[in-house]
């Protein structure tokens, strides 16, 4: 099994630094301060080889290049950071990045009402109360490293759809899912039952998440997964809370390959909670 690899601080240096336009006081050590500490963190993003389907891109929530940056609407009178509540956008960037080329990423900024950014506190400019220095997204690199984030800042609130789907009260909701999904040519359709939902897996130009309901063998509160690929025995899920061990009701029946890549069986699905497919499928329709 590969083992994932972090990424060499040189990759950093591709990053495309701008000024935000209101920050053009900022000094250049500011922005140089900025980007050595996310040069400094490990990351957990790598290419994983899952059992049957394949390389397939892998993020974590709990990554350290962002699991302290805050994770809030604009209207939020909360802190929250992306490692505790960012599942949502991390599984929709793994299934998008299974269909969609790196070079096609940025196509989602067309949907954006203000270019992605991020800074050392925050994901969006909605809870920096700092005027930190922020990282404007340019590249297809950049918005392959930070796909996760990107994908956040639009659920806050970030887009010119009035689509709002980061509350208070629920965490993530997937309601801005459709959305990211039509502007990369993807079709989002959701389904409950479990044969539906694996046979979909298996299928050409299709990704997969699933909802986990608290209290199955993923998690305590809502969680959710990439399923990666079913066989005709096990199925093998991507989690975006990356884990040694897990600490949940059932969590005897998550076999862990290697952290962040686990598999259960078929016989045994049932202990994963899943309430809802989420099924993501290439169109022929140009983005
Ligand atoms: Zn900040």
């Amino acid at each position: 099994m590969r083992r994932c690899a972090v990424l060499p601080l040189s990759v950093l240096l591709l990053l495309a630094i701008l000024f935000s336009p209101g920050s053009g006081g900022l000094a250049d050590d500011e922005l140089t301060l900025t980007e050595n500490i996310f040069g400094a963190r490990e990351t957990l993003s790598c290419w994983v080889d899952v059992p049957g389907r394949g390389e397939v891109r892998y993020y974590a929530q709990n990554d350290g290049l962002w699991i302290d940056l805050i994770y809030e609407t604009p209207s939020s009178t909360k802190k929250r950071p992306f490692g505790d509540g960012g599942c949502n956008p991390t599984a929709l960037a793994m299934a998008v990045r299974m269909l969609v080329d790196e070079k096609e990423l940025p196509v989602i900024a067309s949907d954006a009402g203000r270019p992605f950014s991020l800074c050392n506190c925050s994901l969006n400019k909605n809870a920096c109360g700092y005027g930190h220095a922020r990282y404007y997204l340019t590249s297809p690199r950049d918005y392959d490293r930070f796909l996760p984030l990107v994908f956040a800042d639009y659920a806050c609130g970030n887009n010119i759809r009035g689509v709002r789907s980061r509350s208070e009260a629920k965490g993530t909701v997937g309601g801005y899912m459709k959305y990211v999904c039509a502007a990369y040519g993807l079709d989002l359709t959701t389904v409950s039952e479990q044969k539906a939902g694996l046979d979909a897996v298996t299928a050409e130009d299709t990704a997969v998440i699933a909802y986990c309901a608290s209290g199955g063998a993923f998690t305590t509160v809502g969680h959710y997964v990439l399923i990666a690929w079913a066989d005709e025995t096990n199925v093998y899920f991507l989690d975006p809370l990356c884990r040694e061990k897990y600490r949940t009701n059932n969590s005897s029946h998550v076999h862990i390959i290697q952290p962040g890549l686990v598999y259960m069986s078929r016989s045994e699905l049932r202990y994963a909670g899943i309430s809802g497919y989420i099924i993501i499928t290439k169109t022929n329709a140009a983005p």
